[in-house]
């Protein structure tokens, strides 16, 4: 193909970034072009339009007005592009091809501008390796935070990944095969491959000791060789990549998997709503109703700590500071005072550490840093060693704040021009300000005085970009105008004009202005240099800010609602007296009933629930299981008592109706599920299982779910302790033949012929006629309604009890079997193997006619 030197150009940077969109400068717009533009048109809203570069080539194209790029790159970073920016980086001269280079990638998962970052959400970026184990490292580059999984199997990466939900991936470019890694949960992250070279542990060794300014990788907690320091290390290229820089703000890494947190998997953190609720939307969701925090780093770790709930002995540590708050209102109420005031600094720390920030981000700094001291302070006079510790730890920022106060002038431009710098930091600047101020001043008087001496009263000394200085005499004058003025400029109503006096001013104040404008930008690429090397101190601070947050979030939330603080015990035990579930007690717009629930190692290991729809099972489960994880996030929970065993997992299983939407078998979803809790439950966890074999049939779901609970209840060293809510009524006998098990059930009352739900949690079996009440009440006719109850007793009466084993078979339901008998000899006779899938097919449409 023929090229244009303006097409060789552009290919040529997008080949060095073939997996981004190029986004190429053309005067004032930034112009995608080829597929690009074609894959970019229909994200941004814009028309796709055609270029013709030459007689030969001509090609899609779409653009974008260079003032609103941010607004733009946001919809391309949220759809998961990655985008590279090409500047032109000389002034255009002639007809000669600008110089462009790439001065900035931005992928979704390592900006950090904060009109590109929602506040609330976090943009994580992953580095995989290795060819099982592997290992995982993560980064999130707006918060500073760098952690890994050493030595993780498939399995556990894909659990990661799943908890993570990382916006990025990046795996070393040879034969590395992520199809056995993949879980269903993640949406399509942006994959990046890059050479092997940049996950070598010894590269990564040397990356880290660079970036965190340590002279042994020992000093965080890695050892030297470790296969994991390869995937840090690409993090760490991969950030300098798009950032130009290797951050400094990195404070810690933290190794992942080692705590003795309580470990929710994917699957419960969407059952229990933490952070969304099951129609996607945030409104009532755990996190929500819990969030009183200040700040967005706060709102962050908030959600944080209820993803990822923490050991016992760190919980306990957070619950002695709620406590502490609790009680002491005036420390509560000043700290809610100030914390707003420092805003974001965690992300203004991240904006530092990639020297990146703007003046007007400085400013916001620079406002935010005199509240850290204050907030030190209330912590200096703290009685529980965390709020101690915090306030210990806690870097006053003093010389920060000062050299900001010093440097910055009071009211800077938002981007870096003309008056950022203030004045009295630097002599040279000072002075070429000076000049040109004075220069100035010479200009009015020179205008005053030629004004008198041509007698033009209306005469004006005007600037314009391009002719520079000139005298404004509008028309009526021009016959004033001395024979020695030069003529630059006509406009319709007046003309411009030079001397040779006002040229050299001109000269003056524009070398002066020029010298300025340089001086500044170097005193503030200084400035930013200085910050720079601070950026640790300041997003260490930022955590301790923000940990502060939630805790007095988790404070005022208790205070509120009248949650009572959780004991944490040894014991494997779930005790809760009158118990609420905070999301629905808190936007119901009904009264909630309180519950208790009594569950322990021993004769009260599973509870079976039974009950009518809508009675309000899943609420009890939900109610439980969130308290648990709500203690060991350090929060109270809502509850008057609540006394809570060492648990190191929950599981759930809650519904099949979301699934459905995901387009996979509902049942082997709900089976692949509840194979995992199988596989993984251990003596300490609390398994919630909320009508499980619903997905099937009958008395397929009643033998599985029969199956399970005597799986759970014979655990070698003791099984999980279990919630069991169920509409197999048939379920409750369980409770006579295995001793760990017992029944509860949702009591319903019946007045003057209505149904009415209590909500209310109480001892032994539900009755099982209240679905027909209900049907009866939502206005099913009398007569079937009858025929029904007719059927209920025939059913009960022809089986009996249920088996007591799951060997047994489970009996066909009576009342059909007569009806069906033809079907069940056709399908017996059948040979499913001989069967072509189309046979299948017609077979099935066939049947399906004589039913
Ligand atoms: P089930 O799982 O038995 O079908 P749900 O838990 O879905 O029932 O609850 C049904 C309805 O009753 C929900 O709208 C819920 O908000 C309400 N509800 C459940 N438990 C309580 C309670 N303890 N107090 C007040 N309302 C409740």
């Amino acid at each position: 193909m023929k090229k244009t030197p303006m097409l060789q150009q552009y290919l040529e940077l997008k080949q060095q970034h073939s997996d981004a969109l190029l986004l190429y400068r053309l005067g004032d717009f930034y112009e995608l072009f080829f597929e690009d533009a074609e894959k970019a048109a229909p994200v941004l809203g814009v028309v796709l339009t055609r270029r013709r570069h030459n007689e030969e080539v001509e090609s899609p194209m779409c653009g974008v007005p260079h003032h609103a790029l941010t607004s733009y790159v946001g919809k391309l970073l949220e759809a998961g592009f990655k985008v590279a920016i090409a500047e032109q980086v000389e002034e255009p001269q002639g007809q000669r091809l600008v110089r462009r280079e790439v001065v900035r990638v931005l992928t979704p998962s390592t900006v950090t501008e904060p009109e590109l970052l929602p506040g609330g959400e976090k943009r994580l970026l992953v580095a995989l390796a290795g060819k099982g184990p592997f290992a995982v490292a993560v980064a999130d580059a707006a918060a500073g935070e760098l952690s890994g999984l050493a030595a993780a199997t498939s399995e556990e990466v894909r659990e990661l990944l799943a908890q993570l939900q990382p916006k990025e991936v990046l795996v070393p470019e040879e034969a590395f095969e992520l199809s056995g890694l993949w879980p269903p949960e993640l949406p399509n992250p942006v994959v990046t491959r890059r050479s092997k070279a940049w996950f070598q542990a010894s590269r990564g060794e040397e990356r880290l000791k660079e970036a965190f300014g340590v002279g042994s990788v020992r000093a965080l907690g890695l050892e030297p060789e470790e296969e994991l320091l390869g995937p840090l290390g690409a993090l760490l290229s991969y950030l300098e990549e798009t950032q130009g820089r290797l951050p400094e703000h990195f404070v810690t890494f933290t190794r992942l998997g080692m705590g003795q947190g309580l470990v929710l998997d994917a699957a419960t953190v969407r059952n229990l709503e933490i952070l969304r609720d099951t129609s996607g939307g945030k409104k009532a969701c755990l996190a929500t109703v819990l969030d009183h925090t200040c700040t967005p780093m706060g709102a962050r770790l908030l959600r944080e700590w209820l993803v990822r709930p923490a050991s016992a002995a760190e919980a306990e540590r957070r619950l002695d500071a709620v406590a502490e708050l609790c009680d002491n209102l005036e420390v509560l109420h000043n700290l809610r005072q100030h914390l707003p005031r420092v805003g974001d600094l965690e992300r203004a720390a991240a904006r530092l550490g990639f020297s990146q920030a703007r003046p007007a981000e400085l400013v916001g700094l620079r406002q935010a840093l005199p509240t850290v001291p204050l907030i030190r302070e209330l912590l200096a006079s703290a009685e529980s060693e965390l709020l101690l510790e915090i306030g210990q730890r806690m870097d006053p920022l003093a010389d920060v704040a000062e050299d900001l106060q010093r440097t910055l002038a009071a009211n800077p431009p938002a981007v870096l021009g003309p008056g950022t710098i203030a004045s009295g930091v630097d002599p040279e600047l000072d002075a070429a300000r000076r000049l040109a101020h004075g220069a100035k001043e010479v200009l009015s008087e020179l205008e005053a005085r030629e004004r008198e001496r041509t007698g033009i009263s209306s005469l004006k000394i005007r600037y314009n970009s391009f002719f520079g200085y000139a005298f404004e005499v509008s028309k009526a004058n021009l016959d004033k105008v001395p024979g020695h003025w030069v003529r630059r400029q006509t406009l319709t109503q007046a003309e411009r004009f030079v001397t040779e006096e006002l040229s050299q001013l001109e000269e003056q104040i524009l070398t002066a202005e020029k010298r300025a404008e340089e001086r500044e930008r170097e005193l503030f690429a200084a400035l930013l240099r200085r910050l720079a090397a601070q950026a640790k101190r300041v997003a260490a601070t930022a955590r301790l800010l923000a940990t502060v947050d939630v805790l007095a979030s988790f404070a005022q939330r208790a205070r509120e609602q009248r949650y009572c603080r959780p004991k944490l015990v040894e014991a494997p035990v779930l005790r809760l007296e009158v118990s609420r579930h905070p999301v629905v007690e808190a936007i119901s717009s009904e009264a909630f009933v309180p519950n208790d629930v009594h569950l322990e190692a021993g004769e009260r290991q599973i509870l079976i629930l039974t009950g009518p729809n809508m009675g309000g099972k899943s609420t009890f489960l939900r109610q439980v299981a969130l308290a648990v994880l709500m203690a060991r996030a350090g929060s109270f929970v809502a509850a008057d008592a609540a006394e809570i065993g060492p648990f190191d997992r929950i599981f759930t299983r809650v519904g099949a109706a979301d699934d459905i939407a995901r387009g996979e078998s509902t049942f082997m979803v709900e089976m692949s599920e509840v194979a995992h809790i199988l596989r993984h439950a251990t003596s300490r966890s609390l398994v919630v299982l909320d009508e499980v074999g619903r997905g099937t049939a009958t008395y397929d779901g009643l033998s599985l779910a029969w199956a399970v609970v005597e799986h759970l209840h014979n655990a070698p060293g003791g099984g999980p302790l279990v919630l069991f809510a169920t509409h197999y009524h048939e379920l409750t006998e369980l409770a006579e033949s295995l001793p760990r098990v017992f029944n509860a059930s949702m009591a319903v009352k019946e007045w003057q012929g209505k149904v009415f739900f209590l909500h209310r949690v109480v001892p032994g079996p539900a009755d099982r006629s209240y679905g027909i009440h209900v049907a009866r009440l939502a206005g099913v006719p009398e007569a079937v309604c009858r025929r029904a109850d007719e059927i209920l007793a025939e059913i009960s009466e022809a089986n009996g009890k249920v088996p007591h084993s799951p060997a047994a078979e489970p009996r066909q339901l009576t009342l059909f079997a007569s009806d069906y008998q033809w079907l069940a000899e056709r399908l017996r006779q059948l040979d499913v193997n001989k069967l072509t899938p189309l046979e299948a097919l017609n077979l099935l449409a066939e049947l399906k006619k004589e039913v």
